[in-house]
């Protein structure tokens, strides 16, 4: 074992001596406490480490010792429901075995490796296998766990056993003596394998009408959200966890203040899954490292969590991985690199920001799994980003851009106005939409890209009239303008602002969606042909049914929004027959 000793200690990062023969990212014990570091730069003999806890009263000459082995994380059955720290230590387990603050140096395992599971083996003696085989399966909560090869490892079965087995017990023997367990660890910060990369043409459904109808993000996409103080990330973020149509959801509070995450850990266990009526937190796991907590963990968090976000990936599911904030990450690596004296960019943000960036949404994606039976998983990532004074020209907003396919722009303006989500209609994009296209169409619902873009032409056109009144005043618009400001009032009011408290409305069927909008769509085309009969605007205003479409979002019969149509007909005909 390669034993150095410190030099040099700058807040989280110090310099030991003695380390020649270590590896970029081995893992070491820092110190007689025994602090959990990691190598981030080799130099000859000497090596810079970051370290994941309170270096307060390390001293220079204290004794680092290299484990030889990457930052690693534990997969298997036992991971959902988990809370754990950027390094994967359980923080209830972490907070009963030091108290009521984290103490230091404590290495505990990402699993129970007490806990036993039934295991159901799906391979026979004679079976050849090879990386991403499922082998036999466990049930997690209500999810069927797939144990799988592990990558890289191939053979014929020489023995499968069935029962009730630790995580540490070989539930399988290979002819060439390999033996798997249950238990599969992996280094964080390298990708998953996978077969092949697919296109992103399945929508992640998320019941946000502003989200899935006009900017929708596809199942192995990304989305940023930039916003200031205040604008919903959060809200966006834990909504987005509640109903995302995934089986699997990790949650990162990454660097922000500890109530948040709170909210998050109370509130779950409590809420449904709406589609499996199951606890949510059955089909969670949270990372927590809070403003808190120490920043070089704060780092390493986010590769743990899509670390294990791929694992179920590879099994065939669908996971969403929500990161609030990764401008918290991003100030943890300027943090560090500060204290490593490097060469500062932009924003004194290192230069390499935006490779580490890429390279973690890099690792979002829509495959095709590793095993030789047909699986498509997928790993979905939402980054909340949280520029100061919500000005997105600063490094990690404008570096994030040219990565996320989409982009949710949180505006304070409408959050001000409690227009929520605050999702600005004119800066906002999704690069998905053509590719989800036949999505929509073989859904069920062939007009939805029409649809979109009518209502998109609304808005846009909205921007342009309200300059016009602010110049010379409404009186100056024609009345089928007049109408248009009825109509895009309608979109942002009964249709985008959606809360994410309400009972009924926090959560829209994509059906539902789509019959709301068709319902103000048509509205606006009946309107104009009233109107084209010498019907009067102002007549037309004072309509009840505008009303009843002002609370389609609390009807939960599909058939309720549909009457509608047939009622807003009825009473124009009835305006254009008074004539
Ligand atoms: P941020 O994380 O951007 O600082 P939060 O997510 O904490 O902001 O949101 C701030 C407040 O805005 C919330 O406490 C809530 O009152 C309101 N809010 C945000 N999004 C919604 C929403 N979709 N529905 C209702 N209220 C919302
Ligand atoms: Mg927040």
């Amino acid at each position: 074992m390669i034993v150095g000793d410190i030099s040099r200690i700058s807040g989280p990062v110090i310099l030991s001596e003695g380390m020649r023969g270590s590896r970029m990212y081995d893992v070491v014990k820092v110190g007689e406490q025994q602090l959990n570091g990691e190598i981030i730069r080799l130099d000859g003999d000497q090596a810079v480490i970051q370290v994941y806890e309170d270096t307060t009263g390390l001293q220079v000459g204290e004794r680092v010792s290299n484990t030889g082995l990457p930052l690693s994380v534990e997969l298997g059955p036992g991971l959902l429901s988990s809370i754990y720290d950027g390094i994967q230590r359980p923080l209830p387990l972490l907070a009963e075995k030091s108290g009521s603050f984290i103490s230091r140096g404590v290495t505990l395992p990402g699993l129970s490796h007490e806990q036993e599971w039934e295991f159901t083996p799906r391979v026979k003696k004679g079976d050849h296998v090879t990386g991403g085989d499922v082998i036999g399966t466990v049930t997690e909560f209500h999810l069927e766990h797939r144990i799988m090869v592990p990558p890289f490892v191939s053979g014929v079965v020489k023995e499968i056993r069935s029962g009730r087995f630790n995580v540490d017990v070989p539930v399988c023997t290979l002819d060439n003596g390999y033996e798997i367990p249950m238990l599969q660890t992996w280094p964080v910060r390298k990708g998953r394998p996978y077969l092949q990369k697919m296109d992103p043409d399945t929508l992640l459904v998320t019941g946000q009408r502003v989200f899935d109808t006009l900017f929708p993000v596809s199942k192995g996409g990304t989305a940023m959200i930039p916003g200031g103080f205040g604008t919903g990330k959060t809200v966006a973020e834990q909504t987005l966890a509640k109903w995302s149509d995934t089986q699997v959801v990790v949650y990162i509070g990454c660097g922000e203040r500890g109530n948040e995450m709170t909210d998050v850990l109370t509130e779950f266990p409590e809420l449904l899954d709406p589609r499996t009526k199951l606890p949510l937190i059955q089909r969670t796991i949270l990372i927590a490292n809070t403003s808190n907590m120490p920043v070089a963990a704060r780092e390493a968090s986010i590769y743990t969590g899509i670390t294990l976000a791929e694992y179920y990936r590879d099994m065939g599911y669908d996971v969403a991985l929500m990161a609030d904030s990764t401008s918290r990450w991003g100030e943890a690596l300027r943090e560090v690199s500060g204290r490593l004296e490097e060469m500062p960019g932009e924003e004194g943000y290192p230069a390499y920001l935006a490779t580490r960036l890429a390279a973690f949404y890099e690792r979002a994606g829509r495959v095709v799994c590793l095993g030789s039976d047909e699986r498509k998983g997928s790993v979905t990532v939402v980054g909340a980003v949280s520029p100061p004074g919500g000005d997105f020209s600063e490094p990690i907003t404008q570096n994030t851009l040219r990565i996320a396919g989409t982009f949710w722009a949180l505006d304070t303006n409408l959050a001000y106005r409690r227009h929520f989500p605050s999702v600005n209609w004119i800066k906002s994009y999704s690069l998905y939409l053509d590719q989800m296209k036949d999505w929509f169409t073989t859904s069920g619902f062939s007009d939805w890209q029409e649809l979109r873009a009518r209502a998109m032409y609304l808005l846009q056109k909205e921007v342009e009239l309200q300059e016009i009144v602010q110049l010379v005043g409404p009186d100056a618009l024609p009345e089928s303008e007049k109408a248009i400001l009825e109509v895009t009032r309608m979109i942002r009011e009964d249709f985008l602002q959606q809360s994410a408290y309400h009972d009924i409305d926090s959560f829209c069927s994509l059906e539902k969606q789509y019959w709301m909008l068709k319902v103000i769509l048509y509205f606006h085309e009946r309107v104009n042909q009233a109107m084209g009969k010498g019907v009067a605007l102002a007549k037309i205003l004072k309509l009840a049914v505008k009303t009843e479409i002002g609370r389609m979002k609390e009807l939960t019969e599909i058939g309720q929004i549909k009457e509608l149509i047939v009622h807003i007909d009825g009473t124009l005909s009835a305006l254009e027959a008074e004539r």
